[in-house]
């Protein structure tokens, strides 16, 4: 098979879909991988590093969509992109179709099959293409609030671990799935003193079975939430229902109980935010303040680290990747059920119930 890789075209978006080592493992399957001219730079990797790895160079994303039978990406395939896209072709990207009508339409017109990470699931329960995203997101988190946490930043001017005879930071997390755990293990790990909140006992008691007293756990209640954030110097909003807008957990009136130039980190904004002061920002103006709390809620957190961000990426979609150029996506799919889920498009017909049902349209 053709797997085609373009550079990415969405604004601030450093990511590529295949990493080097991606493509090798490719190429070793008897693929040939065609790589757009610098489609790695913004995550470190040249031109020269897919070469050694087997790959071609292909000057042009017009080339690669005209020459690809499959097309591997990190976003959704923008306008231009999607009038590229060919019949019978199979994507396989992020794609979030269920708030974008106009991606829908596109894809469907084009009669390409399109795979969607969001939606490849595991045996557990889990989503294993945006796991890694939250695993990278909930490691930063504590790393950009404790930045923000800075004076200069406009911050409260503590210090995450404290010093001898100096009490550490406290950290609070709201949400203890996969960003609120890794956010909690880095915060502890920089010495804070952290507490998440969950409202699963089943999630809590496993916190407290993994992680013992690395850092404390309570339930969620509103009560609860509010005597936490009250004492904290960092809040990080970590919570999901899947499906649906983040709760609003800490509202503008707890902002003035706060110590002042406490630091709200909002990873939840993603969807909506939330504490009821959010509103979504950019890494190039990440921070802002409110009643001298200050928020730091950056929508695509993992693009500060597009490197460490396209490698887990690339680890989580490889044996998918796989799977699908060795044994066409018809095979790959009835071979394993929750590759099958990834499944949101196919030749003008939408495949998956979801979307379908948010957009009023037939699956
Ligand atoms: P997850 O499903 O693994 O975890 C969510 C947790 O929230 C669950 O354990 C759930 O029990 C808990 N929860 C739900 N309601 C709660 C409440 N009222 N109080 C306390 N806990 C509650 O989800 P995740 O992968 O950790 O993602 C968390 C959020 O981070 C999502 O909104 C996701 O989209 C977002 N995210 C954002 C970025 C970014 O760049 N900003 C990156 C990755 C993920």
């Amino acid at each position: 098979m053709k797997i085609g890789c373009p550079t990415e075209i969405k604004p601030q978006e450093f990511r590529v879909g295949m990493t080097p080592d991606a493509a090798r493992e490719a190429v070793n399957h008897g693929h040939s991988v065609l790589i757009q001219k610098g489609a790695g730079m913004g995550a470190g990797f040249t031109d020269e590093d897919y070469v050694a790895a087997g790959a071609a160079i292909i000057d042009t994303a017009e080339e690669i969509f005209a020459t690809a039978d499959m097309i591997v990406k990190v976003k959704e395939p923008q306008a231009v992109e999607r009038k590229m896209l060919r019949e019978g072709q199979l994507l396989f990207t992020y794609l979030h179709l269920a708030p974008d009508p106009e991606q829908t339409h596109d894809l469907l017109e084009s009669g390409c099959t399109a795979i969607a990470y969001e939606t490849v699931t595991d045996d557990r329960g889990g989503l294993p293409l945006l796991a890694p995203m939250s695993e990278v997101a909930g490691r930063l988190a504590p790393q950009v609030g404790a930045y923000t946490l800075q004076k200069a930043n406009g911050g409260r001017g503590v210090l995450m671990g404290g010093v001898p005879g100096v009490s550490p930071a406290k950290v609070v997390v709201i949400g203890g799935g996969v960003v609120g755990t890794h956010a909690a293990k880095i915060a502890a790990g920089m010495g804070a003193d952290v507490t998440i909140l969950d409202r699963s006992l089943p999630r809590l008691k496993y916190l407290d079975d993994v992680f013992g007293r690395e850092f404390k756990n309570q339930y969620s209640t509103a009560g609860a939430t509010a005597d936490l954030v009250r004492e904290a110097d960092m809040v990080i909003g970590a919570v999901l229902i899947p499906g649906a807008a983040a709760p609003k957990l800490v509202s503008r009136a707890q902002l003035s109980e706060m110590k002042p130039g406490a630091v709200l980190v909002d990873v939840a904004i993603d969807q909506g935010g939330c504490f009821e002061t959010s509103r979504a920002t950019t890494h190039a103006d990440p921070i802002y303040d409110v009643d001298g709390i200050m928020h730091y809620c950056v929508a695509n957190m993992p693009g500060a680290v597009a490197r460490t961000s396209t490698q887990a990426l690339g680890n989580a979609t490889l044996p998918f990747m796989l799977a699908l150029a060795d044994k066409g996506w018809k095979q790959a799919c009835a071979d394993d059920p929750h590759l099958l889920n990834g499944l949101n498009v196919h030749a003008g017909k939408l495949t998956y119930f979801a979307v379908g049902k948010a957009l009023g349209l037939d699956v």
